[in-house]
């Protein structure tokens, strides 16, 4: 079976292989010695000289680890899809005092709103999801890097689960704060292990935090990762395959691998308009690892999915309240131009 789902995307078989290596411990020296390889270049992955742990749990705990470490006194939510909603839902669940500046799922967020919204209350963080994948979406950050230029106070969390590795992103030059990648997305491993970029401020307003907890503090995490350690016995198996990911990622070229998924996004809109089919998010947002599109006479989209997995690919059919509305199509990681054409003969074959 060919995984073109929006996460987990496919992983190859060489990296598989690198999670069947035997145990280490995880207070041993060559563990040490991975984890201080992993750091400047993890540091270039995300484009900052800040410290970027591994956390070993799924994005949305890291998400809300970030939540728990960094939301000072009011959270500002940005949530135009599935995903900005579930970091409000979770925001509450966390008891966190946070608004939601809410859009229609597959519409931008108005700069405007976002700045009279900051200028209205006292915030002290904002969160953005990057990729948004439930429709499709890139939200721009530049216009958020340059509103926050005049909020100090505000720390900027950005969930870039669905971007990293495959889309721009320089952490430092965009003054996020918190940046929240995963593995299982464009970096094309297995679920499992979260990159997470802290700053100076975000440790800093952590030391104050009383939700921040144990595990996932971020301070107690920076004193243990210079040491060369983690909090907890990490998903050691998953460390050997980013360490190999790495050193792949860094053979074809950080900006090559961006410009990949920009041109495998080019070949699915292509492809697109002789179907039927049209994008949910406007033309020039488009998400470059996740296609999402609906037909335009709104037919049920679930048939051409399961069709499509007798055939050997799997794609999506659906988020949340869009399952069975839109065709969700992740050409992310490691996935060839060679082979999306393979998919997308696949789905000519079914769509008919
Ligand atoms: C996939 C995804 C998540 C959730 O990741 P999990 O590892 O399943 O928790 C969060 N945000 C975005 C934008 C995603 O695409």
């Amino acid at each position: 079976m060919k995984i073109f789902l929006p996460g987990p995307t496919e992983v190859r078989s060489e990296l598989l292989a690198q999670t069947s290596q035997p145990m280490i411990g995880h207070h041993t020296t060559a563990f040490a010695s991975l984890i201080d390889s992993l750091k400047p270049r993890l540091g270039h992955l995300l484009g900052t000289q800040h410290p970027v742990f591994l956390f070993s749990c799924t994005a949305s705990t890291a998400l809300e680890a970030a939540l728990c470490n960094a939301a000072g006194k009011r959270t500002l939510i940005l949530a135009n899809g599935g995903f900005g909603e579930r970091w409000l839902e979770a925001a509450g669940a966390l008891g966190l005092p946070a608004d939601g500046l809410l859009a229609r799922w597959g519409d931008p967020i108005r700069e405007d709103d976002v700045a009279s919204k900051l200028e209205q209350g006292d915030y002290e963080t904002l969160v953005m999801v990057h990729g948004e994948s439930s429709t499709g979406m890139l939200n721009p950050i530049d216009p958020i890097t340059r509103i926050l230029s005049k909020h100090p106070q505000v720390l900027f969390i950005l969930d870039a689960v669905a971007t990293l590795g495959g889309v721009p992103l320089r952490m430092d030059q965009s003054g996020i704060d918190v940046l929240v990648g995963a593995s299982q997305k464009c970096l094309a491993l297995p679920p499992g292990l979260v990159p997470v970029g802290v700053s100076a401020r975000a440790l800093e307003r952590s030391r104050k935090s009383e939700r921040k907890g144990y595990s996932l503090d971020f301070n107690l995490w920076q004193e243990r990762w210079t040491k060369g350690q983690t909090v907890g016995t990490p998903a050691i198996p998953q460390f050997f395959a980013v360490d190999y990911q790495l050193k792949r990622i860094e053979a074809e070229g950080l900006e090559r691998r961006w410009e990949r998924h920009q041109h495998m996004l080019e070949m699915t809109t292509e492809w697109a308009k002789l179907r039927n089919l049209v994008p949910l998010a406007p033309g020039n947002c488009l998400l470059p690892p996740i296609s999402c599109f609906r037909f335009k006479d709104d037919r049920d989209t679930t048939g051409v999915v399961k069709a499509l997995e007798q055939q050997g690919y799997l794609i999506d059919d659906g988020y949340g309240k869009l399952k069975g509305k839109t065709l969700r199509i992740g050409h992310m990681g490691d996935w060839t131009e060679e082979e999306l054409k393979g998919l997308l003969r696949a789905l000519d074959g079914v769509i008919g």
